[in-house]
């Protein structure tokens, strides 16, 4: 277990509710329970060195199917430099979420290949990819117990400074003020309300205290009204000054200034580019764009 030991209870609790799904993912795949995917000692990195030479991530025409009559990656190519902000968007099915799960090394390519720092997965453990890997889920949970525990989660050894520097970095030191007790309030089921928004920024202050050198956010369809919405924004923003950052994104207005915009169909990667660039050479991008009102260079039309 992985929380100090005044939570034993939560814990319990923690392993109970919240790491059901990935038992269920290892089970299936024989594979240890890691909770958030990391395991404890991952914090830093002995996986893919550093080097500054190689893009944090690469996928190399990667095709992959679960079911062999049924492709679903039929050649995605793109890569994710160090401390950048690269941007996955496309229609429901394009494979976006199948493209985490190979990253996470959850199933493995049929054909191409996905690179760490310039490292092929197929050469590395799973445990080595996966140690400078933090991923935040479509649906965080944030769990019963306090808002410490949710956020010192994988790391409950972190210091008080390693706390507040995801804590600013995430924005949530006003969720901190405004709840009694601060950092000792008890979220979760039965704890203080939260929001759609800072239950994310919790998962993403959470993520970034193991200090990944890449993250990998899956945004939520639905459910963050406009000021959580700017506030991711501006928070993703940050969160590339410290490691890469892959997003799948479903509002364009979340990730428009990404430093690059990957755009997926049916499987393949078709276009990619800044926002501008986009919208002047994907018609795709473009009837994004169009469905959200989206105005060139403007902000999002709220809602
Ligand atoms: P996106 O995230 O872009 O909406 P997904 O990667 O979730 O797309 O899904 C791509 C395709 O793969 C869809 O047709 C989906 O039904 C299928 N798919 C996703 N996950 C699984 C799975 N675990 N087993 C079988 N098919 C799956
Ligand atoms: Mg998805």
């Amino acid at each position: 277990l992985v929380l100090p030991l005044s939570s034993v209870f939560h814990a319990v609790g923690l392993v109970q509710r919240g790491m059901g799904a990935y038992q269920r993912i290892d089970e299936a795949l024989r594979l240890p329970v890691e909770p958030t995917g990391l395991p404890a000692s991952a914090r830093r990195p002995a996986g893919p060195p550093v080097t500054g030479e190689h893009p944090a991530l690469a996928l190399h025409d990667v095709h992959f199917a679960y079911d062999p009559r049924r492709p679903v990656l039929r050649g995605v190519t793109f890569a994710v430099p160090h401390r950048r902000f690269v941007a996955l968007v496309g229609p429901s099915g394009a494979g976006k979420s199948t493209v985490f799960a190979l990253v996470a090394r959850f199933y493995e390519p049929d054909a191409g290949a996905v690179v760490f720092d310039g490292r092929p997965a197929a050469e590395l453990t799973r445990a080595a990819c996966r140690g400078g890997i933090a991923v935040v889920h479509q649906n965080s949970h944030v769990v019963h117990g306090t808002l410490r525990d949710n956020i010192a989660y994988a790391v409950p050894e972190a210091t008080e400074e390693e706390l507040r520097r995801v804590i600013e970095l995430a924005r949530l030191e006003e969720v901190v003020d405004r709840l009694p007790g601060g950092l000792s309030a008890v979220v979760g089921e039965r704890g203080s309300t939260l929001s759609g928004g800072e239950r994310q920024r919790i998962a993403l202050a959470r993520a970034l205290l193991v200090r990944p050198s890449l993250l990998l956010l899956d945004e939520p369809t639905s459910h963050l009204d406009s000021i959580n919405e700017s506030a991711l924004t501006t928070v993703l923003k940050d969160v590339a000054q410290e490691c890469a950052l892959l997003v799948i994104a479903h509002r364009l207005s979340t990730v428009q200034h990404a430093d690059r915009i990957v755009v997926m169909r049916d499987g393949r990667t078709v276009a990619a580019g800044c926002h501008e660039e986009l919208l002047t050479r994907s018609a795709l991008y473009r009837e994004l764009a169009a469905s959200q009102m989206l105005r060139s260079g403007g902000d999002a039309v709220p809602g």
